[in-house]
């Protein structure tokens, strides 16, 4: 007898034959985030009005660094500290930034030292760069689209795709300038360069990968991206991404079905310790990630894998590995490697 899937649009439920992407999805949705995981990541949420996101108050997001989305208001006002340095700066006019350089740490300080450079923490930073930045717009709750429910096609398959951002510093605070999203079959469906809607501060090119030469020319903005996602996806549809909460943020997308890899594959120590993506990459599929230049495509798809192996492995646990014993990790290390 073939597989169904209930659909649960109208409120009539309905069996349907699923293809094999019908079947994935059904058992990637034991691995979407909950609401409340939504809420504590700091993912932006349905905030009542039309376009406008909710981000509630969450002690973790001050403890956790690893997300660039941990300030707890929006600043609109013209005097900013920089995300850098800590220096205080004033935005007088677009042209017209306060301050000088900005000379900071581009790592993370993990137990007194800085990963860029090895020194102390409270050290004179190692990276200079023509003036400071901020990020005081992750809060800002406007021009936010929201996935609409759409009828669930008949392979049961209402879409996977991993997504990744990058972002860059301009006057406004962060903004997106590269997005890259592919499909379960790793398969890229948009792949693009974004114009920013103000002045460019800081490419950000060492976090970003994104340089002044990749955005000369570009016409696509934000609005386009939405629109594309909009078409693309539905409510249903799972979204994958590691830390996928910076992402939304820079897409000012909310959508509530989120399989992420940062929750999928949970640090050893716990939260509010996240796992690298190249770590679990490494780990978990034996691939090599960011070792040059940054990449959204790779990062893109190695998040779909590692959610995919996770899916494949609970499936292989549950059917042919339980039995074979011995050979079981041998058997389960050929099985990915053949899947991918
Ligand atoms: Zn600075
Ligand atoms: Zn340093």
């Amino acid at each position: 007898m073939a597989e169904g899937y209930t659909s649960s649009e109208g409120g009539s439920a309905s069996r349907r034959a699923l293809d094999e992407s019908g079947k994935l999805y059904t058992q990637m949705k034991s691995h979407i985030a909950t609401s409340g995981q939504l809420d504590r990541h700091g993912f932006p949420r349905p905030g009542g009005a039309a376009n406008r996101a909710h981000f509630l108050e969450s002690e973790w997001l001050n403890i956790t660094k690893v997300s660039p989305c941990k300030s707890n208001e929006f600043n609109n006002s013209t005097h900013k500290k920089c995300r850098r340095c800590k220096k205080d700066f004033t935005i007088e006019t677009p042209d017209r930034v306060t301050g000088g350089q900005c000379t900071y740490h581009h790592g993370r300080c993990w137990n007194n030292i800085w990963k860029c450079c090895g020194k102390q923490e409270g050290s004179r930073g190692c990276t200079t760069a023509g003036t400071h930045v901020h990020d005081d717009n992750m809060r800002d709750p406007s021009g936010y689209v929201t996935t609409v429910i759409k009828p669930t096609p008949e392979n049961g398959n209402p879409g996977m795709y991993a997504i990744d951002c990058e972002m860059s510093y301009t006057i406004n605070g962060l903004e997106l300038t590269s997005v890259c999203i592919v499909d379960h079959n790793l398969k890229t469906v948009y792949h693009s360069y974004v114009k920013p809607d103000s002045r460019m501060l800081d490419y950000n090119t060492i976090h970003s990968g994104v340089t002044e030469r990749d955005l000369q020319g570009v016409s696509t903005t934000l609005k386009d991206v939405q629109n594309f996602m909009l078409e693309t996806f539905s409510k249903d549809t799972i979204l994958i991404g590691h830390s996928l909460e910076s992402d939304f943020v820079a897409l000012k997308l909310i959508h509530e079905t989120v399989v992420d890899t940062s929750l999928m594959y949970p640090h050893p120590r716990g939260l509010p310790f996240k796992s690298a993506l190249r770590t679990l990459a490494e780990k978990h599929l034996r691939l090599y990630i960011q070792r040059g230049t940054h990449d959204s495509k790779e990062d893109a798809v190695a998040c779909m894998k590692l959610a995919i192996a996770k899916v494949r492995r609970q499936s292989f646990s549950s059917g042919r590995g339980s039995s074979a014993r011995g050979g079981r990790n041998r058997g389960l290390e050929n099985f990915l490697l053949d899947f991918f």
